[in-house]
């Protein structure tokens, strides 16, 4: 197959784009690297089987040919970034989600877009499951990605119904593994980067706030799955233990074998609407992808760690 990655050059994306050369297809990654980052896809300099594109996906496309399988990865996803790049994140999940739609439709390619948990906003509902509309402030500190990927979500279920494309929407929930961005400020890296350095693991709020966190090969396994099926979705791609952020502070303290401290901390401005909880209800992608994730925290926390101490420059 020809496959095309947008955002193949960020961290989930670069390992999807590693999954797909595994087992022979063609690949090519379209990254502007906003957030990205080039070093993740290094160890390809040479596979013939692969192309990077640095390119802009809400700028018209360039003529790439024809694709197989399209797959839209291309957003800012950390929080920080809601506050810095809030009109970007918008033309991304809009108009750079509609040319990858149009590139799909015209090769009758199946398309797949990233969606996320951040659709349910502030839920009130535990597990979320896929017909939960959610709780999205339209104005709030996180709405222009939430709407971005609400909008992406609407947009791709259109073209589905009105132009015949073969579309699937995943709802990733908090991933967490190698290629991770050290310094993006999401919760996963930063704890790792302050405890490697024996620094205050800074917990915002009281810690009592819950994520899931999926590794990144299960979630990737979970991708390939939707990818290779004929589920549209939305479906929810997620690990589905709950735990509260302090708990994982002490997790990541255990694993480096760091003499950090947890710090508590009042939540950054930049953090307004963070959800108290979140768990992902995933029987949709058990029972139409045979697919749950197999990977512990502490077994992908220690995976992670040892790319931070080996890999990554920290100071
Ligand atoms: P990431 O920032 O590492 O990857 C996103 C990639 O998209 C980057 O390489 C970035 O440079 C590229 N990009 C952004 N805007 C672009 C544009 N306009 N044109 C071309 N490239 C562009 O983040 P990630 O964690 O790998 O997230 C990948 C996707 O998965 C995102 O769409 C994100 O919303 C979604 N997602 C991730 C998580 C998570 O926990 N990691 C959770 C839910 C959803
Ligand atoms: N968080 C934290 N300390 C940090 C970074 C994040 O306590 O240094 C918290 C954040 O407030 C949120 C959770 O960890 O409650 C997950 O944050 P992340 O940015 O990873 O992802 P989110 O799920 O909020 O998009």
């Amino acid at each position: 197959m020809r496959v095309l990655i947008a955002g193949g050059g960020g961290f989930i994306g670069s390992h999807l784009v590693d999954r797909f050369l595994d087992r022979g297809d063609a690949v090519v990654a379209v990254d502007s690297f906003v957030t990205g980052r080039r070093q993740n896809l290094e160890h390809l300099s040479g596979q013939d089987r692969f192309w990077l594109v640095e390119h802009d996906v809400t700028l018209e496309l360039p003529d790439l040919g024809r694709f197989d399988v399209v797959l839209n990865l291309a957003s800012p996803a950390s929080p920080d970034d809601f506050a810095t790049m809030p009109i970007e994140i918008l033309e991304t999940g809009s108009v750079g989600n509609r040319r990858l739609l149009d590139l799909a439709t015209a090769c009758e390619a199946r398309f797949l877009l990233a969606s996320t948990s951040e659709v349910y906003g502030d839920p009130q509902i535990h597990p979320q499951r896929e017909d939960y509309p959610g709780r999205v402030d339209p104005i709030g500190p996180r709405s222009c990605y939430d709407e971005a990927k609400r909008f992406a979500e609407a947009t791709t279920v259109a073209y589905g119904i009105h132009r015949g494309t073969d579309v699937a929407i995943a709802r990733i929930f908090n991933t967490y593994g190698e290629r991770m961005s050290p310094f993006d400020g999401r919760v996963v890296n930063t704890f790792i980067v302050q405890a490697l350095a024996n620094l205050p693991l800074t917990v915002h709020g009281d810690g009592r706030q819950t994520r899931s966190f999926c590794y990144v090969d299960d979630l990737v396994d979970g991708l390939m799955a939707l990818c290779d099926s004929d589920c549209r979705g939305p479906v929810n791609i997620g690990e589905p233990t709950e735990i509260p952020v302090t708990e994982l502070a002490e997790r990541v303290i255990e694993v480096t074998g760091s003499s950090s401290a947890v710090s508590y901390m009042s939540l950054p401005d930049q953090r307004g609407g963070d959800p108290q909880r979140r768990c992902p209800d995933i029987e949709m992608a058990r029972l139409a992808l045979g697919w749950e994730p197999k990977v512990g925290l502490v077994e992908g926390l220690t995976a992670t760690v040892d790319y931070f101490r080996g890999v990554e420059r920290l100071p």
